[in-house]
């Protein structure tokens, strides 16, 4: 007989953070909705709604051709992070780490509101537009959101193409591009691992690499998210078809925390 799918309460995943010894989070775009960011391939998102061509945007090859797409989406991109803000959950994650409940957080995201949120072991698994790498010299540019490159193009009426000073080759921000390598997949994939619980926070688990490391969990699993997700039920596994800030803030409810 094929394994039902079970849900979980808040105050059961209360109970399972409170009795685990290493809890480790995965998010992906469904985190960051709610504080106003699109999900990129979803109904809504920046390729749909938006003048951008996905084919293009990400891609790397396209990008060493002609940066202009990159860049043009990169413009609007950072424009918006001004006014987003980190949500309940980011706020909520954050704080389990500081009360070393939680051992890190390994995102899908590029928008740095886990660490916006307080968050310090993050791993970016698509990079971030954070900082970036001169195409032409390797210089390492900056880890903040106010990197010098970041107002360079805020302040920028039109799309800019970004320039290294010193060599004067273009700026590529550290986001994973197709055809890209991921970044920290072997810490990703031990901090999974060593942990007896795994929270999946906003993601569907269909982008590589979310959907095989959720593979590599020994322990339980939880999964928060809103539509289906690409994961077999198991006696380990839990799915719970929701918002990610209305569960955490009754999560946090019976874990006795105020977050914000
Ligand atoms: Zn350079």
């Amino acid at each position: 007989m094929p394994i039902q799918k079970q849900s979980l309460t808040p105050a059961g995943c209360a109970e399972l953070i409170s009795s685990s010894r290493r809890v480790t989070a995965m998010s992906g775009a469904g985190i960051s909705t709610a504080a106003g960011i699109p999900d990129f391939r979803g109904p809504g998102g920046l390729y749909v709604t938006r003048r951008y061509d996905p084919d293009k945007v990400f891609n790397i090859s396209w990008f060493r051709r002609d940066h202009g797409f990159f860049y043009e989406f990169a413009h609007d991109f950072v424009t918006m992070m001004e006014t987003v803000r980190p949500t309940f959950t980011h706020h909520f994650l954050a704080r389990l780490e500081a009360s070393g409940m939680l051992r890190g957080v390994i995102t899908q995201n590029i928008d740095m509101l886990h660490q916006s949120a307080g968050s310090r072991n993050v791993v970016e698994v698509h990079g971030s537009y954070g900082s970036a790498t001169c195409c032409g010299c390797d210089r390492a540019y900056g880890a903040l959101s106010n990197a010098w490159w970041v107002r360079e193009m805020r302040s920028s009426p039109s799309p800019p193409v970004v320039q290294c000073p010193v060599c004067k080759g273009v700026l590529k921000p550290d986001v994973v591009f197709f055809g890209e390598s991921v970044k920290g997949y072997d810490e990703a994939e031990r901090m999974i691992a060593e942990s007896d619980l795994l929270l999946v926070v906003g993601s569907s688990l269909t982008v590589t690499p979310a959907s095989y490391l959720s593979l590599g969990a020994a322990g339980k699993t939880v999964v928060i998210n809103r539509g289906d997700v690409s994961l077999e039920p198991s006696s380990s596994r839990f799915f719970v078809d929701g918002e990610t800030d209305a569960y955490f803030q009754e999560v946090a409810d019976c874990l006795g925390m105020s977050i914000i």
